[in-house]
């Protein structure tokens, strides 16, 4: 028996989400049931959060194994899990310090707040000025909505936080330009290896290389905020490793603790070092119960089995929409890297990338958006072949379906 129903929702729930019908009830693996008991396959993966699928086993047991011990002492102490936890973040990447938070946003805006703290301390307070991108999301706090490049954010939110530029993203020569113009007033750069939110939009190298040579000629930062791209996603740890550039600072959640609420913010040690005592701080960040689930994660994802894997799948998972594509005529490009896919729509869809979303969610497969041009798959790491296999068929039947609706309305 149950009473909660999509009216329910809207009878308690503030109006700035647009669910669908469906209510999930129960996971498992890259399967999802809903209230009446029909069975999704799960290409969303919580919006790239739940990189190791549903109810791992794995998973279940570091939170209930954790849930029985302890579950929060706030940062007045240091705990087990969460030293645990930074030391491995620390060995497999660029970084010699962790910021744990519970969010994205909240990494982003510890790693702002660095970076600002940084340049104050070290250059003075008139080299404060970050520069972001058009498009780029980093979330929803004041400071990240300014910093974000997406200006109906923004809207009726005002007074913002200042001394923020946005310019093109993958325009070197506008980098260049900015750099040399303002010099002595670059605090930091902050950039998304691949724009997720923005549409599935990958950095080019060049671009990424610039950001780190002026950054370096300028004693700016690089600020990379691999919230979405992280922890696996295409296939590597971080994404700025196909780069072959490292960050000062980068900013990690969603994949991180694979559906349990975790953020962290990384930073050289010398970078680091700014953040004295008192500076900045969190309740619940570094909680013992995150902790564990991210802990028990890595350590699973952080292997060349799981790693190579999402490129295996990407090509099974790419292959399979080309096809579905060279049929109906429906993606113009196909985006992203590893498990973060972004299907571009052809222009006769053009702004309609939504409907996809609720034709598939009707056969039985969840996918996601990135703006309304591009369907955004972003499925769990370990997803296996046969749900790629059979979800693959339930998105082409939807496309079959749409595609027929779209004749049948051409020719009445
Ligand atoms: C999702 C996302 C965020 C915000 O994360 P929250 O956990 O929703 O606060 C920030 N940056 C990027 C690139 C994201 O994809």
């Amino acid at each position: 028996m149950t009473t909660t129903t999509r009216e329910s929702y809207d009878q308690v729930m503030m109006p700035n989400y647009a669910p669908g019908d469906v209510i999930p009830v129960r996971g498992s693996g890259s399967r999802v049931w809903d209230q009446a008991g029909r069975e999704y396959i799960d290409f969303a993966g919580g919006i790239a959060v739940t990189a190791l699928g549903h109810a791992h086993p794995a998973l279940v047991s570091a939170l209930t194994e954790q849930a029985g011990k302890l579950w929060h002492t706030s940062n007045v102490m240091a705990t087990e899990p969460a030293v645990v936890l930074a030391e491995k973040l620390c060995n497999a990447t660029f970084a010699d310090r962790v910021f744990f938070c519970n969010s994205g946003t909240e990494a982003n805006e510890a790693a702002l707040k660095l970076a600002r703290r940084y340049s104050h301390t070290n250059f003075g307070p008139q080299k404060d000025l970050i520069i972001a991108f058009d498009n780029a999301f980093h979330g929803r706090s004041l400071l990240n909505i300014s910093v974000g490049g997406q200006p109906s954010y923004r809207e009726g939110f005002g007074p913002l936080p200042g001394s923020i530029t946005h310019l093109p993203f993958n325009d070197v020569a506008a980098l260049e330009e900015t750099f040399n113009s303002l010099s002595d007033t670059v605090c930091a750069v902050i950039v998304e290896p691949i724009q997720g939110e923005g549409g599935v939009l990958d950095a080019e190298p060049e671009f990424m290389q610039a950001i780190r040579r002026l950054c370096d000629e300028h004693q700016a930062l690089m600020v990379l905020d691999e919230v979405q791209t992280g922890v696996g996603r295409t296939g590597k740890l971080y994404a700025h490793e196909w780069y072959d550039v490292k960050p000062d600072i980068l900013a990690t959640a969603k994949a991180l603790g694979g559906g349990f609420p975790i953020g962290a913010t990384l930073a050289t040690a010398q970078v680091s070092e700014v953040f004295k005592v008192g500076t900045h701080g969190s309740t619940y960040g570094g909680n013992p119960l995150a902790c564990a689930v991210a802990t028990a994660a890595f350590d699973l994802i952080n292997t060349p089995e799981v790693l190579q894997g999402v490129t295996h799948r990407r090509a099974m998972l790419v292959k399979g929409l080309q096809e579905i594509s060279d049929r109906f005529d429906v993606f113009q490009a196909i985006r992203g890297q590893g498990l973060l896919i972004g299907c571009v729509v052809t222009d006769n869809w053009s702004g309609r990338a939504r409907e996809f979303l609720l034709a598939s969610q009707d056969a039985g497969v969840l996918t996601l958006m990135a703006g309304s041009d591009v369907l955004r798959l972003a499925p769990s790491l370990i997803i296996p072949e046969t749900d790629i296999k059979e979800g693959l068929e339930r998105l082409e039947g939807a496309v079959a379906t749409l595609c027929a609706g779209e004749d049948k309305a051409a020719s009445s």
